[in-house]
């Protein structure tokens, strides 16, 4: 079997020294003679690690004091219920920035629990962000929310966007971490661990202290901001093997170089392939307008702007051949997408861009 390398989506690569660190560390946890998974969430012990964590995240984003680090159940899909749950209240209406199939989902959660304001035309095709000034923003919405990176479509926002006022929630699933962020323009970001920081089962929520106290007397317990705060994340049991890996790949970024490392891999990475897509004479297709291009998820299409499925097909089957996976793009919009989140290795770049210059030249006409 070749060396595998993965391209996935989410569930995503993690970085190699996180299993050896977790392997070291799975049955005897910092000496205590038991795994952490078998550990009381009210021990010390574990009351600890949840602190370092919280620690760790506050270091890498510069988070600021006056801002809460939640480590939640339900995934990202769980947050785009507790977002209007936790924040609607306040005026009723929320205004929605639909740039792809995930903020569109949240949208369509939000209008369960109050009024949606789409700020965007509607579309079916997702390539890029609409200049600002073009934004039907209301000014009573109790927020707006965006999606930080749009993992199924490669749109993602390379700027904060300025909302008057209005706080500013942020889905940042698939590129939390991947960048410096300045958290004060947020008034939340949150995001499932399984892309970019960890493994499923947990959802790392940074939300503004003046923004609690108003969730919606039907919002679950395990769903409200407020109530989670206070209990310092160990409401309930919380998920400690999802939040112990989490730990794990945060203090991996940190030893890495931080952030900024982060940031300059993706970049010198995600050029690697948009490089070549440009350079291909149309043989390849990105889709997305050049300035709301993703550095995580680099979606593109082969022979046409459509899309020939059956050179597709070829690539992908010659591309695990060489143990390159998890390439296919989303189900909904078909094509390739080759995931390149912090874990994934300017090295395993580079076997990708070999392949795809290499198939170049066999097809091209
Ligand atoms: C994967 C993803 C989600 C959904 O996450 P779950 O943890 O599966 O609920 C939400 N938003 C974005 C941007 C995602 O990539």
């Amino acid at each position: 079997m070749p060396k595998i390398h993965n391209f996935g989506a989410g569930p995503a690569k993690m970085p190699e020294d996180v299993y050896e660190a977790i392997r070291e560390e799975l049955t005897n946890f910092k000496g205590s003679g038991i795994s952490l998974m078998e550990t009381s969430h009210r021990s010390s012990t574990y009351m600890n690690f949840n602190t370092e964590i919280q620690d760790v995240v506050r270091r890498l984003l510069n988070v600021p004091s006056n801002y809460k680090i939640l480590f939640l159940a339900g995934g990202g899909q769980g947050q785009f219920a507790a977002v209007p749950m936790n924040l609607i209240s306040r005026t009723g209406t929320a205004d929605y920035v639909v740039t792809g199939s995930w903020s569109a989902m949240a949208a369509k959660e939000a209008k369960k629990y109050g009024k949606v304001n789409m700020v965007l035309p509607p579309t079916d095709r997702y390539v890029g962000i609409p200049d600002q000034f073009t934004w039907n923003l209301d000014p009573n919405a109790s927020y707006v929310h965006i999606c930080g990176n749009e993992t199924i479509h490669g749109v993602e926002f390379d700027f904060i966007p300025d909302t008057k006022g209005v706080p500013l929630v942020a889905d940042m699933s698939s590129n939390f971490m991947s960048k410096k962020l300045d958290v004060s323009k947020f008034g939340v970001i949150y995001g499932g661990a399984q892309k970019n920081i960890g493994t499923s089962g947990v959802v790392l929520v940074i939300v503004r202290e003046d923004l609690l106290n108003q969730a919606l007397p039907i919002c679950p317990a395990i769903l409200d901001w407020t109530a989670n705060a206070k209990a310092d994340s160990i409401l309930n049991t919380p998920p400690m093997f999802a939040i112990y890996v989490m730990g794990k790949c945060l203090q991996w970024i940190e030893t890495k170089g931080g952030l900024d490392k982060m940031a300059e891999l993706a970049a010198k990475k995600s050029s690697m392939i948009y490089d070549l897509i440009e350079n291909s004479n149309g043989f390849y297709y990105a889709p997305v307008a050049k300035d709301a291009r993703s550095k995580m998820n680099i979606p593109f299409r082969i022979g046409s702007e459509k899309g020939d499925e059956a050179l597709e097909k070829e690539f992908l089957k010659g591309a695990e051949a060489l143990g390159l996976i998890q390439l296919k793009g989303h189900r909904s919009v078909g094509g390739i997408r080759a995931s390149i989140y912090n874990a994934v290795t300017v090295e395993e770049v580079e076997v990708l861009v070999k392949y795809m210059t290499e198939f170049y030249k066999k097809h091209a006409k």
